[in-house]
């Protein structure tokens, strides 16, 4: 069994996309977060965002809302931020408050900066394989690491277990699209004998956000196996009392596979890496 190391893998990506930054000077990648509220995990990930941008020679901006930011007050930020010729990409922290409508968010970010990936245009032109397009950063991290590891692809029969817009189904699209050319099959929580579906797959995704819910006798013998869950669990061993765990049952499961990512350390830091990508895809692509 070979451990994909997403901490290494990530370096790599970032090393490169910080040497393609110091050559697009005068030109400075600017990403602008959007948070709104104080939810812990959001803060976390903004915190962690904004310092890789700096560590990879990026200008990264935060503009906070409290809960109560009306639709209206939220579109006039996103209106100005594409506005501003300055900015190049836009993402705004899910999740956000029950009031507001997060698709509709989503697509008010200019599909020239939508970094994260989520709006329509950003969808539509995944699935029509356009150049250019902005995929999702998890199931991008998830195709790269994949790509990097030197898992061949072609033919495979990949089984996505999840069919969230933020990584199930990008994720399936990324697979099936030319270039990885897998046969895909997509399952979630009204599939009917998941274990058998996934028993299947030579390349196993999963992205359900249940602990440990893929068992040994779920995975063929010398599949490659992706584990996208990030789930907190209690465990009193620990100074926070929890510990972080994947949607794999990782020791019963690793000893069967060819492949696997651990959790935390697997999809996880790809995610940052491939905003950064997409960051300076966009500053390219917009050209000032
Ligand atoms: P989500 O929006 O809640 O979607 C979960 C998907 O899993 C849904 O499609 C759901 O099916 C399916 N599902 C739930 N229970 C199931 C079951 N018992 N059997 C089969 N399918 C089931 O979650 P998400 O945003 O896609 O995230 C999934 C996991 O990835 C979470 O643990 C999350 O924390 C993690 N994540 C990690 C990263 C990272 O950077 N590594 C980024 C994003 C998410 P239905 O559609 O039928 O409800």
């Amino acid at each position: 069994m070979r451990l994909i190391d997403g901490n290494a893998i990530a370096q790599q990506v970032l090393a490169e996309v910080k040497e393609r930054v110091a050559k697009l000077a005068p030109v400075v990648p600017h990403v602008a977060f959007v948070r709104v509220g104080d939810d812990p995990a959001s803060v976390s990930y903004v915190t962690k965002k904004q310092k890789t941008a700096a560590e990879v020679g990026m200008k990264a901006s935060l503009q906070l809302f409290p809960e109560t930011v009306t639709k209206e007050e939220l579109f006039a930020h996103l209106d100005a931020l594409n506005a501003d010729k300055s900015v190049h990409g836009i993402l705004i922290q899910a999740p956000l408050p029950k009031h507001l409508p997060e698709t509709e968010v989503f697509n008010r970010v200019s599909p020239d900066k939508d970094v994260d990936g989520f709006g329509t245009q950003s969808i539509g032109r995944l699935v029509q394989e356009l150049p250019g397009a902005f995929a999702a950063c998890t199931p991008a991290g998830v195709v790269e690491l994949l790509r990097r590891s030197g898992v061949e692809t072609a033919g495979k029969h990949a089984v996505v277990v999840g069919r969230s817009l933020i990584v199930g189904k990008p994720a399936a699209a990324l697979l099936l699209a030319k270039g990885c050319d897998c046969t895909v099959t997509i399952a979630h929580s009204r599939s009917k004998d998941l274990p058998g579906i996934c028993r299947r797959a030579d390349i196993f995704i999963a992205a359900v956000g249940r602990p440990e819910m893929v068992k040994a006798d779920w995975v063929k013998p010398g599949a490659v196996v992706i584990d996208v869950g990030i789930n907190r669990v209690p465990d009193d061993t620990k100074k926070s009392g929890c510990r972080l765990t994947g949607d794999v049952a990782y020791e019963e499961v690793a000893p069967l596979c060819s492949a696997i990512t651990p959790v935390p350390g697997g999809v996880g830091p790809m995610t940052i890496a491939m905003l950064m990508k997409n960051t300076l895809q966009a500053a390219r692509q917009i050209g000032r």
